[in-house]
């Protein structure tokens, strides 16, 4: 399936109902999905639970070379599955976009097939031996969003595979094809019913939230579907891994030097054109340099084109839905509304199609404005000025959510000492949202609990047991 057209072909249904995807930037037709139900849930969890006692009694070398089998199968598609991500999702196939998604997502695929998580000897005194081994779950529920749909799906199935569990994968319903084409993918090297996906809506998920032979759920998307999914699990006290939103500060200390920093601050909030959890969301500048960030970092946002994601010129797409970009145009229109200073973008084109919003830069903002106290999720960043470091952090520290944050400063040692205030899952120094598939990621606060990646992403999928003796 190494082409656009015959990994198309393998995801189109040939029977039964189906639904249209369209293109975020154009409209046009991408391709349809199966219209899956609540029966189609219970016999994907059916198939699941029965593979899952041999994969999980091929151990751990032979199920690591299967995955490393999966993540080749996935580089032999990388064209085509990032033209489909970028019809689907908008993001362009160039820049830390569609190309680096699937990348990314073979790599995270090898980085749990091959980190190792060894029993724990806890005690071994001469008298007695407690040691701590991780057995499997069983069948693993992977929920996800449709802003890295490919890379979030992988952060979900890899480390679930690896440590002998199966999983049922709903995509969102807004970009559905990219996820059954990456499971078609993986499922030309895995054994049947390892990895199932279901094409759905909210009540798909819901339904797999709550299925009885479901032992864990790892969801990625907003805060309020995760609560709604501990709520849902809770009558068969299921594990959880909750991935929620965010609303990450970064703090510019007086000492940064604006020019050098223009382009970390500008991807840390716009790659993936602001559809990203941990992006920087909210930018704190001190008054000293204030005007000078503004100035350097829109001169950096302008030159970054946006468009449509297959030109290879474009490094920014298109919101990816209608309700994303009404999100955005209403946020901004609320800090113009209160006097704030646009600086760059903040007035859509209204005769194109497709769902672009300029990049958007907001100048002299209160704390109190929409833009600074809710999830943005797009191409819009206030910089709200300060003069006071506490004040700042303060201000970084006050709300619900605390997923990323980061400081910035030509001192790494200051930078690191207001880094240990500020209450976020990861603290970035000098960039602001990079990840490794070895380091631990997780939220703070409502952001949300557990932690996935690394040897700590590996235990969060399998169910500790002591052997004492
Ligand atoms: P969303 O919560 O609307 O949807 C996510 C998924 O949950 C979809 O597949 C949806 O169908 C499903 N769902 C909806 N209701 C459900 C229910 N009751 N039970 C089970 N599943 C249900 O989120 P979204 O709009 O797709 O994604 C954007 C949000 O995700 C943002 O808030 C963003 O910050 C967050 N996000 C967080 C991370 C992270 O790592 N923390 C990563 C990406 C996105």
């Amino acid at each position: 399936m190494e082409t656009y057209d015959s990994l198309l072909a393998a995801i189109t249904p040939t029977a039964g109902p189906t639904r249209d995807v369209h293109d975020p930037a154009t409209g046009e037709l991408v391709g349809t999905v199966p219209v899956q139900t609540a029966d189609d849930v219970d016999r994907a969890v059916t198939a699941a639970e029965a593979a899952q006692p041999a994969w999980a009694a091929l151990g751990h070398g032979e199920r690591s070379a299967i995955m490393l089998r999966a993540a080749d199968a996935i580089d032999r598609s990388t064209e085509a599955l990032a033209e489909l991500l970028s019809r689907e999702q908008g993001k362009p196939l160039n820049g830390p976009n569609a190309r680096f998604e699937v990348g990314a997502s073979s790599a995270w695929l090898r980085a749990a097939a091959t980190t190792e998580l060894e029993a724990e000897v806890i005690v071994d005194d001469g008298q007695s031996r407690a040691e701590l081994h991780y057995r499997p779950i069983g069948v693993v529920a992977a929920i996800g969003p449709w802003n890295w749909p490919m890379m979030i799906s992988i952060w979900q199935i890899a480390p679930a595979l690896r440590m002998g569990n199966t999983v049922v994968v709903k995509p969102s319903e807004y970009t559905p094809l990219s996820v059954l084409a990456l499971v078609a993918v993986l499922n030309e090297v895995l054994p049947e019913g390892v990895v199932t996906a279901v094409a759905g809506d909210r009540d798909t998920g819901a339904r797999l939230s709550s299925h009885p032979a479901v032992g864990k759920v790892m969801f990625t998307g907003s805060t309020a579907t995760g609560k709604a999914i501990i709520r849902s699990s809770a009558d068969t006290v299921k594990r959880l891994t909750l991935e929620l939103g965010g609303n990450d500060a970064g703090i510019v200390l007086p000492d940064a030097d604006p020019e050098a920093i223009a382009e970390g601050l500008f991807w840390g909030a716009f790659i993936n054109t602001g559809q990203t959890c941990a992006a920087l969301k909210r930018l704190y500048v001190h008054d000293d340099i204030y005007d000078a960030v503004c100035d350097s970092l829109a001169g950096f946002a302008a030159s970054m084109p946006m468009g449509i994601g297959l030109d290879e010129q474009n490094v920014l797409g298109p919101l990816q839905n209608k309700a994303q970009f009404d999100i955005v145009s209403r946020l901004v229109e609320s800090a113009k509304a209160a006097g704030a200073r646009v600086i760059l973008g903040g007035d859509p084109a209204h005769d194109q199609p497709g769902y672009f919003y300029p990049t958007t830069l907001v100048a002299d903002i209160h704390d109190d404005s929409p833009l600074v106290t809710e999830e943005q999720f797009g191409p819009a960043l206030p910089i709200i000025r300060y003069h006071d470091v506490e004040d700042a952090v303060a201000k970084a520290n006050a709300l619900d959510v605390g997923l990323g944050a980061s400081v910035w400063s030509a001192d790494p040692d200051r930078a690191r000492e207001v880094a240990t205030r500020l209450e976020a899952g990861t603290v970035w120094i000098n960039s602001h949202g990079g990840l490794n598939p070895m380091v631990p990621f997780g939220g703070a606060k409502q952001s949300g609990y557990g932690l996935e990646f690394g040897v700590e992403g590996l235990k969060a999928l399998g169910v500790p047991q002591v052997i004492s003796g």
